[in-house]
């Protein structure tokens, strides 16, 4: 099915032309600017700026997919936008242009559970690739991003059992707590990434809070913890090769527990994919990590292309098309908070 999608749950405005699982076009407007003197997202200023970037990104994707602006109802089969789980004023502005749309082209209007759209960011592929994109397929998806730090076991569309999740910081709040514990501006994740690579993991010993608990849930608060700790008793490094010490110790720390809980679960679970998502999958040291597991434990590895691991609204937009593909109902539902496993229980 042929979508136009928005998304607008945190800081990044977005929107994105796919057919089914194929990528037309994809706009992402970040409010990084906006928000790293905050040094985090405030939820007011994401708000009014969703307002102020939406038409000129909605513009771009539609022109970028060389769809004509008057004539969306002929070439399009649906709309989309992410309903919940986000910030609910970003999220009200994305879903009351979604509705001016759906009004003014009299195509039907899918709402999209953000960490859905994240499972699809594994599936979809852009214009230039030459092979065709592999369909939706059961597996284990780690989402590992700003919010969220979930194992679930996604048994077909629609149909994801959680099998744990963080019991208090996603591992991307680490990152960026952790950053900002060091000075680094926001988001911490890709700077500490870019220091670690240069550091010895192994300088501070950072504690590997529940790796050998026998749920598959996580913990980082703790982790950040112990960085301050670390940093109130030896004070702020001193040098570049201290603090990319520092980084790629915190990192590892992370990266260990994520790939081990992982890869517990698969084995408990039986799976022989496994799809690592969300923005902290663009992690280097975290896909390196994966590889290795990979190939030593002998299963499938798919990691989101890196452009779409971040929040984009092509992944929003293929989710939507398998639910249109499907002969699901549209529905909207705004929900800040609602867990995967729970968004649209009721068809
Ligand atoms: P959620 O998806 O849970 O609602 P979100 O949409 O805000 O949260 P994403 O945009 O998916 O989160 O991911 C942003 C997070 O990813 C930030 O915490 C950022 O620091 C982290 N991140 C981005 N790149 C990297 C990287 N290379 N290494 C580690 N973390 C990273
Ligand atoms: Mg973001
Ligand atoms: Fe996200």
């Amino acid at each position: 099915a042929r979508v136009l999608a928005i998304e607008s749950s945190c800081d990044e405005t977005a929107c994105a032309v796919v057919d089914g699982l194929r990528v037309r076009s994809s706009v992402v407007a970040s409010q990084i600017e906006v928000h790293a003197p905050f040094g985090g997202v405030v939820p007011e200023l994401a708000s009014r700026h969703h307002l102020d970037s939406l038409a000129p990104v909605i513009r771009a994707a539609i022109e970028q997919a060389g769809l004509e602006p008057t004539k969306l109802g002929a070439q399009l089969d649906a709309l989309a936008v992410t309903d919940s789980p986000g910030l609910v004023g970003a999220l009200l502005v994305g879903v009351q242009a979604a509705r001016g749309l759906a009004l003014a082209t009299g195509l039907p209007l899918f709402g999209v559970h953000h960490m859905e759209g994240h499972l699809f960011s594994a599936f979809i592929a852009d214009d230039s690739t030459a092979s065709e994109p592999e369909p939706f397929a059961p597996h284990l998806a780690l989402l590992v991003s700003g919010g969220h730090t979930e194992l679930v076991e996604v048994h077909g569309l629609g149909r994801y059992e959680l099998l744990g999740a963080t019991r208090d910081d996603a591992a991307g709040e680490a990152f960026d707590k952790v950053a900002k514990l060091l000075g680094l501006s926001y988001p911490g994740g890709p700077i500490i990434d870019r220091l670690a690579a240069e550091g010895d993991p192994s300088a501070v010993a950072f504690p590997r809070a529940m790796l050998r608990s026998k749920d598959f849930d996580f913990s980082f608060a703790g982790l950040k913890t112990a960085v301050a700790v670390h940093l109130e008793r030896e004070g702020q490094p001193r040098s570049r090769a201290e603090l990319a010490d520092l980084c790629a110790s915190f990192q590892a720390a992370v990266v260990d527990v994520l790939v081990a809980k992982t890869c517990a679960a698969r084995r408990a679970r039986g799976c022989e994919r496994v799809h690592v998502v969300g923005g902290v999958a663009a992690n280097a040291g975290l896909r390196a990590r994966f590889d290795d597991a990979a190939a030593r434990e002998g299963f499938r590895l798919v990691t989101a292309p890196l452009r779409y691991c971040g929040d984009n609204a092509a992944m929003i937009a293929a989710a939507a098309a398998a639910h249109v593909a499907e002969g699901r109902a549209p529905r909207v539902v705004v929900q800040s908070s609602v867990a995967l496993d729970e968004a649209r229980a009721t068809p």
